[in-house]
C-alpha cells in the first residue's frame, strides 16, 4: 500500500531521480482520472500499471475510487494488487471535479481508442479543463480503451491535437500527434452522422461495447441472503471487489477475504465465486454467486463453511 500526499510531488523538478519523476506523473494522472469520474464507486481507467514484475510491463489497469465525501482517492492496479491511497489532492492543479461548461444534451460517441493514442492524449500540452476531463475519464472495458465524447468535446480535442501537433519538432510524437488526428476525426464524423449513444460517464458506463458487463472493480453489496442490509453495512460499506486475473476480495461486517471468480454461464451480469476467508478470527470458506443490477451487486448466495478446504 502506497501512502502518499500529492502535496509532496507537485513540485518535484525535473532534476529529481526519475522514479521520484514517474511516481509524481503516475499519482498526478490518478488524481485527474479519479476526478474526472463519478464518486462512490469504483472504477477501471485507462491507465497502464507502472510496475515491471519480472522485467515486463505490468498488464493491469489502474482501479480508481473517490468517497462522495471528502477523503483520500483509492487506486489499485488490476493485474498485479500495486495500490495506494493519495491525500492532499483537493484544489491541486489535478483536481478536475468541477463540472465542465460541455453541455450534456448532445449526442455522445464511444470510441474505442488504442494504449498508445490514450497516452499521446494524456500528454497534450496546455490541455483545458473541459478536455483533461474528456481524456481522463476515459475507461478500460473488455474491448480496450473507450473514449466517450461529443461532437463539442471531439471538436475541442481535435483543436489541441493540431496545435500539439504543429508546435512539435520530435517526428515520432508527431506522427503520434497525426495518428490521433486521424482517430478523432472520424469520430467526430460518426457523431455528425448520428451514430451515437446516450451520454455516459466514467463510472456509470460499466456496460462495454459488447453485450457483456465489466464486472471488474470495486462493488456496493447491497443485498444478501444471510445478512439484512442494515447488518451489512454494520462495519464498514459491505464491498466486494473483482480484478481482471480473476481474483479479487470483499469484507463485510466482520468477514474479510479473497476470492476465485468467473463469469456464470447462464447470464452475462452474473458472477459466480468460491471464497477463503475470516470471520471474526475463524477461518471460513464458501461459494457463492451473484448478479450486478443498475444500483450496484446483489449476491444470491454466499455459502459458509467453517474450516478452509472442508466441503460437508
Ligand atoms: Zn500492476
Amino acid at each position: 500500500m502506497f501512502v502518499s500526499d500529492l502535496r509532496h510531488f507537485l513540485d518535484i523538478s525535473d532534476e529529481a531521480p526519475g522514479p521520484a519523476r514517474k511516481m509524481a506523473e503516475h499519482l498526478g494522472f490518478v488524481v485527474r482520472s479519479a476526478t474526472a469520474g463519478n464518486a462512490g464507486a469504483s472504477w477501471v481507467s485507462a491507465l497502464t500499471c507502472r510496475r515491471r514484475p519480472a522485467n515486463r510491463p505490468c498488464e493491469g489497469r489502474i482501479a480508481v475510487f473517490r468517497a462522495d465525501l471528502p477523503a483520500p482517492i483509492e487506486w489499485r492496479c488490476t493485474a498485479c494488487g500495486d495500490e495506494g491511497v493519495i491525500s492532499g489532492w483537493e484544489d491541486s492543479p489535478y483536481d478536475l471535479r468541477q463540472p465542465g461548461s460541455l453541455s450534456d444534451d448532445q449526442s455522445w460517441l464511444e470510441t474505442l481508442v488504442t494504449d498508445e493514442l490514450a497516452a499521446t492524449l494524456r500528454g497534450l500540452m496546455f490541455l483545458d479543463m473541459e478536455c483533461e476531463r474528456l481524456v481522463f475519464q476515459m475507461r478500460s472495458s473488455s474491448d480496450g480503451i473507450v473514449l466517450t465524447a461529443g461532437a463539442e468535446g471531439l471538436d475541442y480535442l481535435l483543436g489541441f491535437v493540431a496545435a500539439n501537433a504543429n508546435h512539435e519538432t520530435a517526428r515520432r510524437r508527431q506522427r503520434r500527434l497525426q495518428a490521433a488526428f486521424e482517430v478523432l476525426t472520424d469520430a467526430l464524423q460518426e457523431v455528425e452522422s448520428g451514430h451515437t449513444v446516450s451520454p455516459v460517464v466514467a463510472s456509470q458506463a460499466r456496460e462495454s461495447l459488447g453485450d457483456t458487463v465489466d464486472l471488474t472493480g470495486r462493488w456496493r453489496i447491497l443485498e444478501m441472503d444471510l445478512w439484512d442490509r442494515e447488518a451489512l453495512d454494520l462495519v464498514a460499506p459491505a464491498f466486494i471487489e473483482f480484478s481482471l486475473d480473476h481474483t479479487g476480495r470483499f469484507g463485510f461486517i466482520a468477514v474479510t477475504g479473497w476470492i476465485d471468480w468467473r463469469r456464470a454461464a447462464t447470464s452475462p451480469s452474473g458472477v459466480e465465486f468460491s471464497w477463503e476467508g475470516a470471520d471474526d478470527g475463524d477461518q471460513v470458506s464458501g461459494r457463492g454467486w451473484a448478479a450486478l443490477q443498475n444500483d450496484g451487486l446483489h449476491v444470491q448466495s454466499f455459502g459458509k463453511q467453517r474450516g478452509v478446504g472442508h466441503t460437508s
